[in-house]
């Protein structure tokens, strides 16, 4: 951040100019195929044999999310852990090899002020209209020219509530539910809250998030090194020794300007006037910039007008700005990248090798034992059972590691259970236990499957006899 710069201004609304090119293209690509994503995936439909037949959807109250052919349940949790160390692991290595690649085409306020400032384009005209419109007293054409553009960002917000609510139950029921008034009180105050943030995120505050509330942006310089891919400013050949200058009578050719000192820069001001966060790349880097390329494409259009190498402001790396080359394989770079491997083998490796039953083993400690008149000593254990495979499974239920202890588990004969479903067993064991044995005793409880249809699944416990 410069020096002196305050840590909150008043914001100063911008208007963006449109600007065609190849970033914009991608970022239009990137911005329907996340579109596309978001609201579409509630409607996918998918084959299972148990289940709902959304691909994705997050069951809260049966503590299941379904995610295509994976079934996620709430033990689950340090999948999440792992995908979140990914996710940072995965911020590092790209923001260390290409900069603000996120925030400028993948995050989710870029994404969507992008169709925001569309809409405000479509209604209000290109920059010169917004701007005299901005400027112009209050009369017919402002009140619904403005009033349209806040409906249709309130359509949008809207939408993006609603299509979040649907990835927590049936898609096609809770849309019909919701419009009928009877989706259950929970949907109504997420979808609000939605619509608010996404209004006042994309819609009022704009540039104002990445600048002072995104944490990301505070950040990101830790992870800068001079070999990082950033937007830039050619200052060499755009200033030349003289500074920039305007093409007038003497300076139209490129000739005539570096005969003059005169750099390649016209100071058209396009760049600036496309950049949604409205800074002046010129100026170097800047935590406002949230690498976005479309002063590339300004810049780009301007050169190609002027019949000029592109690359006046393009992506470029601090050492290749001082004229050395940029060095992609550096230790930092392969760290995090090796990283990321080995978390997303372990994450991998882990989904696939879950057991097909899961089993969470409590020893009742009140009281942890109880000897018996015959000498035998119980201890009391409380088995949580759950079908985690795609079909239904009888069990029988022993233990390994005790020799001559007997498994009561009451009125239980029969443990059978659906994909999906949970059960708890009291299991009391009774032991003679040698004069002078270690206490805890280790042993397992062996699941099988009557049908031979999985592998035995062992759970860990411990026998307590002093
Ligand atoms: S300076 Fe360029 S890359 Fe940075 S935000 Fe503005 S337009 Fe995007
Ligand atoms: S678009 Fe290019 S030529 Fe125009 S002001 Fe920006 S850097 Fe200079």
């Amino acid at each position: 951040m410069a020096q002196g710069q305050p840590i909150y201004e008043a914001r100063i609304p911008i208007h963006p100019r449109s600007v065609k090119g190849r970033f914009r293209n991608l970022k239009t690509g990137i911005l329907l195929l996340a579109y596309g994503v978001f609201f579409g995936l509630p409607w996918l439909r998918w084959d299972r044999d148990y289940g709902p037949s959304q691909a994705v959807l997050f069951d809260i109250p049966n503590r299941q999310f379904f995610l295509f052919d994976l079934v996620v349940y709430a033990q689950d949790i340090f999948w999440l852990a792992g995908f979140l160390v990914v996710a940072a692991l995965l911020l590092f290595f790209v923001t260390g090899v290409l900069g603000r690649v996120f925030c400028g085409y993948f995050c989710f306020q870029t994404l969507w002020t992008d169709v925001f400032m569309y809409l405000e384009r479509k209604i209000q005209g290109e920059r010169p209209a917004r701007l005299r419109l901005s400027k112009q007293p209050w009369n017919v054409e402002k009140l619904w020219k403005l009033g349209a553009t806040h409906l249709s960002w309130l359509l949008v917000a809207f939408a993006t509530g609603l299509g979040f609510v649907l990835y927590w139950a049936d898609a096609p029921t809770l849309a019909r539910d919701f419009f009928s008034g009877d989706a259950r009180f929970a949907a109504y105050v997420t979808a609000g809250l939605l619509t608010a943030t996404t209004y006042t995120f994309a819609g009022l505050a704009r540039e104002q998030v990445c600048t002072f509330i995104c944490p990301y942006a505070r950040f990101q310089s830790v992870m800068f090194d001079r070999d990082t891919l950033i937007v830039s400013y050619d200052q060499n050949r755009g200033e030349g020794s003289a500074g920039r200058a305007k093409v007038k009578a003497g300076l139209k050719t490129r000739e005539e300007r570096q005969a003059a000192g005169v750099g390649d820069c016209i100071d058209c001001g396009y760049c600036v006037q496309v950049c949604p966060t409205g800074i002046d790349i010129r100026d170097g880097l800047q935590v406002s910039c949230i690498h976005c390329a479309l002063c590339i494409d300004a810049c780009d259009t301007i050169m190609d007008k002027q019949g000029w190498p592109r690359g006046l402001i393009g992506y470029s790396s601090e050492r290749e700005l001082e004229g050395g080359k940029t060095r992609w394989l550096k230790g930092k770079t392969l760290g995090y990248g090796a990283a990321v491997l080995v978390v997303v083998g372990a994450l991998v490796f882990s989904i696939l090798e879950r057991p097909p039953v899961d089993v969470n083993v409590n020893q009742v400690r009140q009281p942890l034992f109880v000897q018996m008149s015959d000498g035998r000593v119980q201890n009391s254990y409380e088995l949580r059972l759950n079908n985690v495979s795609d079909q239904e499974l009888d069990f029988t239920l022993d233990i390994d590691g005790l020799e001559g202890a007997t498994l009561d588990l009451g009125q239980v004969e029969q443990i059978r259970l659906e994909p999906g479903q949970r059960l708890t067993v009291l299991a009391r064991i009774r032991h003679d236990v040698e004069a002078g044995a270690d206490s805890p005793l280790r042993f397992y409880f062996v699941i099988r499957d009557r049908e031979g249809r999985i592998d035995p699944v062992e759970a860990d416990a411990r026998f307590s006899h002093r």
